[in-house]
């Protein structure tokens, strides 16, 4: 009778302890798994909380917390800013709405009627017409050495080791739904792609480091520029993104610097996401105590106060630093212009110039 039923109670004693190791297995790998969260930056927020904020535009969105760092601030949007869309009033189109500036939603409906009063004292078009037809002859004339600058910078993001590709998809898609092989396309085309060129080349080449292996994803569509920090796969935001920029249309140098001051920031100073190119984290505790922003930001402020370059960069830290930065290259003389007069402008000018910029002035 035992021996009958013995392979049965042998299988059932196996069957236990493949269960038990398999509990204790998970066990070891969630509990190995700790040491290798462990933060090497300070922690600025914690779990995945989420917290309202305001993006480049100004525009309102939500950021979330990953491994004790903010991801940036993303809106999603409902329509492209600038779209009109026809608006339905009692069932049939009596005009059109236009998609607000920061694509999350219209404006209140507009009848054609109105338009047509605006034109009757406006005698411009034609000035217009004019204006586009000269373009387009300048612009036939330049077109070649137009494609020579195209492939000087090329060359030149290659030796600085910066990917530089074409996108056809916005920030808001990439940030929900990740990238796929047919995402990418030519950079060369991308209109305005000089405009980033012109941002990138005023950076020198010792700050430009902190760029090192990242990627400037260039877009055809219409947005803001943003900073990608990191993939974080585990919570479906920018899956299969490299660490880098993300340029939306029209391109501008202003964007192109601005986003730059992010990676500088987040990843050069501060080393968040134990980013490689921590070159500057002995600046961490300055940086933290200069660009601190200790008030609410008030996006519909006329004038920045006392120790702000503008408006926008009182909306928080990061922005604080990425706008100083930005005025640091592009407006120099007006920075230091402010800077006589106000003691913390002057502390965030000397920043850059002595401890980032080595004395270099624009
Ligand atoms: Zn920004």
């Amino acid at each position: 009778m035992l021996i009958k039923y013995l392979p049965l109670f042998l299988l059932f004693i196996l069957l236990l302890v493949i269960i038990y190791s398999f509990i204790f297995f998970e066990k070891t790998v969630s509990f190995d798994s700790i040491p290798s969260v462990k933060l090497s930056y300070n922690p600025v927020c914690n779990g995945s909380d989420r917290s309202p904020c305001v993006d480049s535009l100004g525009c309102s969105g939500e950021r979330i917390c990953v491994r004790g760092a903010w991801t940036g601030c993303i809106n999603k949007k409902v329509c492209n800013p600038g779209e009109r869309s026809n608006c339905i009033e009692n069932f049939c189109s009596t005009g059109y709405k236009i998609c607000n500036e920061c694509g999350t939603g219209y404006s209140e409906c507009i009848h054609p009627k109105i338009i047509q009063n605006k034109n009757e004292t406006n005698n411009s078009p034609s000035l217009t017409v004019n204006l586009i037809v000269e373009q387009k002859i300048v612009n036939s004339s330049e077109n070649k050495s137009e494609e020579k600058q195209i492939l000087d910078f090329f060359k030149w993001v290659e030796s600085h080791n910066i990917r530089l590709v074409g996108v056809n998809k916005s920030t808001d898609y990439f940030y929900y739904n990740g990238s796929k092989s047919d995402d990418f396309l030519d950079a060369k085309n991308v209109p305005n792609i000089l405009e980033v060129a012109k941002g990138l080349y005023k950076i020198p080449d010792d700050i430009l480091k902190a760029m090192n292996g990242k990627t400037v994803y260039l877009s055809y569509q219409h947005g803001r520029g943003y900073t990608v920090l990191s993939s974080f796969p585990e919570q479906h935001i920018l899956v299969n993104m490299g660490r880098g920029s993300i340029i939306e249309q029209p391109l501008t140098e202003v964007q192109v610097i601005h986003e730059f001051g992010h990676i500088l920031d987040y990843h050069g100073i501060r080393g968040i996401y134990n980013d490689k190119e921590n070159h500057w984290a002995d600046l961490d505790n300055e940086r933290a105590i200069i660009f601190n922003v200790t008030f609410p930001y008030n996006p519909r402020a006329l004038a920045p106060p006392r120790g702000y370059i503008d408006v926008y960069s009182t909306a928080n830290d990061a922005e604080n630093f990425a706008q100083h930065f930005m005025f640091y290259i592009l407006k120099g003389q007006d920075f230091r212009e402010f800077a006589k007069n106000d003691a913390l402008l002057k502390e965030k000018y000397d920043f850059f110039k002595n401890k980032l910029f080595h004395g270099r002035e624009y």
